[in-house]
C-alpha cells in the first residue's frame, strides 16, 4: 500500500499490512513455518542469487516478520528494515556491515547501561572499539572521529535520565566526517521522534518496549535511511566491495538504496542468525496498532509524574526534560515537541538506603527490569541494570546510587501519585 500521503496513525495500522494475499485474512497471519516450496529449480537458484526477492528460510525471511518490517520502516521513513531477537541484536546487526577488527565508533556516554557494556567490553572480542563521549560537547566528538571510526551511536531520548539528543548537530557532525550516525529510537519511538528526518542514517530499536508496548516479547529492528552513500570512501568495503561472503555481489551497486537492508538478512540474519520469531512479530504489530493512543497518555502522566515529585520535600531533584527545571527544557521543546517519554529518573533525600526501600514498599508500580509497558514499572538502577557500570559512568548515565527510574505506564496518574506518596513516607 503506498502510505506516504497517510498520516501517522494511519499508517501505524494500516502500513505494510494489506489483507493477506493467500486467504484474505484482515490480521496478519502468524506464518508459522521454517522454509517455502520453490516453484522449480530455477525459482529457487534465483531466490539464493537475489534477482528475484521471495521467501527461502525463516531464518532469513518470513511474512509476518516482513509485514512488521514494512510498517516499521514507513513510520521511520526508512528505505528497509530488517526485525531481529532482540534490542541488543539490533545494535550489533546495525554496526555488523560497517565493522572490523581494529575498527571503532564513537558513542554518547548516555546510554542504556546494558548496550554501555556491550560497547565497553562485549565488541572487544570481535576486535571493535568504542569511545564514549558527551554529544554535548560537539568539539569532543570531533576530536574522537579517527580514520579508523565507522559510526556514531546514540539514542535519541536517553536510558535511564531522558536526555533529549540534538540530532541534527550530531547528524552534521557524522556528515562531515563521512560517517553514518546511528540512532537508538527505543525510548521515543517513530511517534515522538523520527531521526531520518533529522539526518540519522540508520536507526535501532528494542522493539521490546513502547513499539509492543506491553511487556510480552523482545525483539529488535534496524531501520535504514537509504541516503548514505556506501561507495564514496573505501571504508565500508563489504557494502562498496565485492563481498566474499556472498559470491562476490557488490550490494551498493546491485541494490542501491536497499544496499544496507539486503546486507542485513542476505549476511546478518544468515550469518549470525538473530532472528525475529513470527510470533513475536505478531504481537508487535498488534502493539504498533495502538502506539499513536498509547505515547500521548505516557508523555502526559509522566509530565504529571514529575512535576508532583518535583514539589515534593522528600525528593531531591527529578530528571525528565519535560519540566522548565531541566537543562536541557528548551531543546526538548524544540526537537521533541510531542513529548519526551514515560521514563525519567529521581533522587531521594535519604540517598541509597530510600531508593531501595521505596522501591520495595511501591504497590502499583512493578519492580522489573523493563520499560515501556502499559504498566508503570520501576527499578533502582545502580544496583540492576547499570550495576556493571563503575561509579563514574553510572553517574554519568544517569544511574548514581540515590536515583531511581520510572517508567510510567498508562494507568491514571492519580493512582500512581498516591501510591508514590505513601513509598516515600514509608522510605523517609
Ligand atoms: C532495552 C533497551 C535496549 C536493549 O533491548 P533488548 O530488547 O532488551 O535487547 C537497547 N536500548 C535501549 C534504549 C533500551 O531501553
Amino acid at each position: 500500500m503506498m502510505t506516504d500521503q497517510l498520516g501517522f496513525d494511519t499508517r501505524a495500522v494500516h502500513a505494510g499490512t494489506p489483507a493477506d494475499p493467500a486467504t484474505g485474512a484482515r490480521q496478519v497471519p502468524i506464518y508459522q513455518t521454517t522454509a517455502y516450496v520453490f516453484r522449480d529449480a530455477e525459482h529457487a537458484a534465483n531466490l539464493f542469487a537475489l534477482k528475484e526477492v521471495g521467501f527461502i528460510y525463516s531464518r532469513l525471511t518470513n511474512p509476518t516478520v516482513g509485514a512488521l518490517q514494512a510498517r516499521i520502516a514507513d513510520l521511520e521513513g526508512g528505505a528497509g528494515a530488517v526485525c531481529c531477537s532482540s534490542g541488543h541484536a539490533a545494535q550489533i546487526l546495525a554496526l555488523f556491515p560497517l565493522m572490523g577488527p581494529g575498527l571503532n565508533i564513537v558513542a554518547s556516554n548516555r546510554l542504556y547501561g546494558g548496550t554501555i557494556t556491550q560497547f565497553s567490553q562485549s565488541i572487544k572480542r570481535f576486535g571493535w572499539g568504542c569511545k564514549f563521549v558527551d554529544l554535548d560537547d560537539p568539539e569532543a566528538v570531533k576530536a574522537a572521529i579517527d580514520d579508523d571510526t565507522r559510526a556514531i551511536f546514540c539514542e535519541s531520548i536517553s536510558n535511564p535520565a531522558g536526555y533529549p539528543t540534538d540530532i541534527p548537530a550530531i547528524a552534521a557532525i557524522a556528515d562531515a566526517a563521512g560517517i553514518p550516525l546511528i540512532v537508538d529510537n527505543t525510548l521515543a519511538t517513530p511517534y515522538l521522534c523520527r531521526p531520518i528526518e533529522m539526518g540519522a542514517t540508520l536507526v535501532v530499536h528494542s522493539l521490546t518496549k513502547y513499539m509492543t508496548g506491553n511487556g510480552t516479547v523482545t525483539g529488535g529492528v534496524v531501520v535504514d535511511s537509504g541516503r548514505f552513500d556506501w561507495s564514496a570512501s573505501d571504508k565500508f568495503p563489504s557494502l562498496s566491495a565485492p563481498e566474499p561472503a556472498y559470491h562476490g555481489l557488490q550490494f551498493h551497486k546491485a541494490l542501491g538504496p536497499m544496499a544496507f537492508t539486503f546486507h542485513g538478512i542476505a549476511i546478518g540474519l544468515r550469518d549470525l542468525g538473530m532472528t525475529m520469531n513470527p510470533q513475536g512479530a505478531h504481537y508487535t504489530l498488534m502493539g504498533i496498532e495502538t502506539l499513536a493512543l498509547r505515547m500521548p497518555r505516557h508523555v502526559e502522566n509522566a509530565q504529571k509524574v514529575a512535576e508532583w515529585l518535583e514539589a515534593d520535600p522528600r525528593v531531591t531533584s527529578v530528571s525528565h526534560s519535560g519540566l522548565a527545571s531541566s537543562p536541557w527544557h528548551d531543546r526538548a521543546k524544540r526537537l521533541y515537541p510531542k513529548g519526551v517519554g514515560g521514563l525519567f529518573t529521581f533522587s531521594l533525600k535519604g540517598g541509597y538506603d530510600a531508593a531501595v526501600k521505596l522501591v520495595g514498599n511501591l504497590k502499583l508500580f512493578s519492580h522489573v527490569a523493563n520499560l515501556g509497558d502499559a504498566r508503570s514499572l520501576v527499578i533502582h538502577s545502580a544496583s540492576t541494570t547499570h550495576s556493571q557500570l563503575s561509579d563514574e559512568q553510572k553517574i554519568a548515565s544517569g544511574a548514581g546510587p540515590d536515583v531511581v527510574r520510572l517508567s510510567i505506564g498508562v494507568e491514571d496518574a492519580d493512582d500512581l501519585i498516591a501510591d508514590l506518596d505513601q513509598a516515600l513516607s514509608a522510605a523517609s
